[in-house]
Formats: C-alpha cells, structure tokens, sequence
C-alpha cells in the first residue's frame, strides 16, 4: 500500500447510490408535503409559502437550499433545513442499503423501504397522520419485493414444512412461495398486534389511543422484514414510546414543580399539583408512535440481525 496512489477504495457504486438518494430524497420532500393534503404529486416542486415554482438549478438537492440560504427566491419566505435533511438522510440510507446488501434486488428493496418509511416519519411528524397513499401501496410493494428476494425467515419456513408444502410447485417457486408466506406472516404479526393494542387501550381508557394508520404501517413494516425482524421493530418502538412518555411526564412534573415553589403561597400542595398536571398530560398525550415504530423498523431493517445474533450469543 502505497499514500502516493489516489484513494482507489472510494466505491463508485456507493457513490451512485448516495447521488440516485439525493435524487429521490428530493422527490420524497414533495410526496411529503403533498400526499397527506391529497395534493398531486406530479408537478414539480413548488415554495410552500408563495406557490412559485422552483427553478431547475435551485432545486439540486441539498446544493439549492445551501445556496439559497434556506430562502424562496421569490418570496424571501424560510425553507426549512428539513427539506436539506430528508435528502441527506435519504442519500445515507441508499448507500447504506447497497453497503449491507451489495449490488441486488434486496439492496433496491431496502431502498424502497428507507423511501417510504422516512416519508411516513415525516408525514407523521408534520401532521400526525400515516396516509394510506403511502402505507397501502407500501404493503403492495413489500409483497412484490417477496416473491424476488426472499424475506427474513424464508429460509426457516422452508426446513419446516414449507418445502413439501409447496412441492406441487416449479422448483424456482417454492422458495417465492414461503417468502411471501413470510411476508404475510410479518405483516399479520405486526398490524394485529397494533390493532390489538389499540383495542385494549380504548377498552381500559375508552378513547381512542392508537389509529389504523399505525396499523397500516405495521401491515407495510411486516411485508418487508418478515415476522422475526417485525417483532424486534414492536419491541424496540414500545420502548422508545415509554421512554418518551415518562420524558415527557417528567418535563411537565418538574417544571410545574419548579413554578408551584416560587408561587410562595401554595407551599404545601405544590409536589401534589404538578403531579396531577403530569398525570394530566399522559392522558391527553397524543403519541407520534408512527415515528418510533418508523425509525425502529429501519435500525432493524439494517442493525437487527446482527443485534439479534449479539443477543443470541448469551444463550450459547
Ligand atoms: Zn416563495
């Protein structure tokens, strides 16, 4: 190995992923903006303050927002830096998808995944809503992507009667059959446990705690990592949701807290008071639970099977 040589491990493939991500990423602040309005998507893009539309060289990703400062060049009117992140995050998923996966159908499915998860993330986090223009054809998507390359757990199925099951078939499609198989199996596991949650909630508390589209989500996130995969995406969301709940409460117990004491006249019921002001929000607390079941289902997507088999490794 020599210094004098020009860095020849850069890969260009990855390279093309990240650029090919750009590209997408941009195309993805639109769905974002767009598809939970009802908006069509065809058009190209437009500032959201003024409407005008935006000029080709102000429209390269992340380079066009750079340049223009975060400004419309119409209207003067504030971009967010967000739109800057989607693309970023977006591009890092795509090589990311073709780094794990190498150059295959799984690497373009994983892109696919990564696409339609960050549009919910961010959908879900701008106006609380999962919209079945995403979820719906994402589920379809996941069912395709089964029957090319096969779903974690496929594998499984097959040594455990899948095999003979489906012997009545073409050789080339018994594995297509379990993995789509697998897929149904994940987004049944996923979507019923949501739905199921949800349903014990407005039974014990009587409103509505969970809404379908987070059952919708889980239909989507079962079809694409398979049942094993699935359930780590439930366990790992569940935590992050509790964990930002009792955040949440906390914040609000401390600060009325803090107030109660200074106020000097209510000494004796201030701990008392700002417990009930906690208590009060946990029950109006609207969780974005899209967003953990989202980004959890991606640290799986990427991070599951080796934090599984890290796990695994215990019980050996
Ligand atoms: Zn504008």
């Amino acid at each position: 190995m020599s210094a004098i040589y020009l860095p020849a491990e850069i890969d260009l493939i990855a390279v093309t992923f990240f650029i090919f991500g750009l590209a997408f990423g941009s195309f993805l602040n639109v769905c974002i903006y767009r598809l939970p309005r009802g908006m069509s998507i065809i058009p190209g893009s437009a500032c959201p303050h003024c409407g005008a539309g935006i000029k080709p060289y102000d429209n390269v990703p992340v380079f066009g927002w750079l340049m223009l400062r975060g400004r419309c060049r119409s209207c003067k009117g504030r971009i967010s830096p967000r739109y800057m992140l989607v693309e970023l995050l977006i591009a890092i998923l795509f090589a990311v998808s073709y780094l794990s996966f190498g150059l295959s159908v799984e690497a373009i499915k994983f892109c696919v995944f990564s696409f339609l998860i960050v549009g919910l993330i961010f959908t879900d986090a701008d106006l609380k809503l999962l919209p079945d223009t995403m979820t719906l054809p994402g589920f379809g998507l996941g069912l395709i992507f089964s029957v090319l390359t096969p779903v974690a757990g496929t594998a499984w199925l097959m040594r455990h009667g899948a095999e003979s099951c489906f012997s009545w078939l073409p050789f080339d499609f018994r594995w297509r059959a379990a993995s789509l198989l697998a897929a149904l199996l994940g987004a049944a596991v996923g979507s019923l446990f949501i739905w199921g949650i949800g349903a014990l909630y407005k039974l014990v508390r009587g409103v509505e705690g969970m809404g379908f589209g987070d059952v919708k989500l889980m239909l989507m996130v079962g079809a694409f990592l398979g049942v094993k995969l699935t359930v780590l995406t439930l366990m790992l969301g569940s935590m992050l949701g509790s964990l930002a709940g009792v955040g949440a409460m906390l914040t609000v117990w401390s600060k009325r807290l803090r107030r109660n004491l200074k106020s000097s006249a209510m000494h004796g019921s201030a701990g008392q008071r700002a417990w009930a002001s906690a208590q009060l929000l946990l029950r109006r607390y609207e969780m974005p639970f899209g967003i953990f079941l989202g980004s959890m289902a991606l640290f799986s997507a990427y991070f599951g099977d080796r934090i599984m088999n890290w796990y695994m490794g215990f019980y050996q």
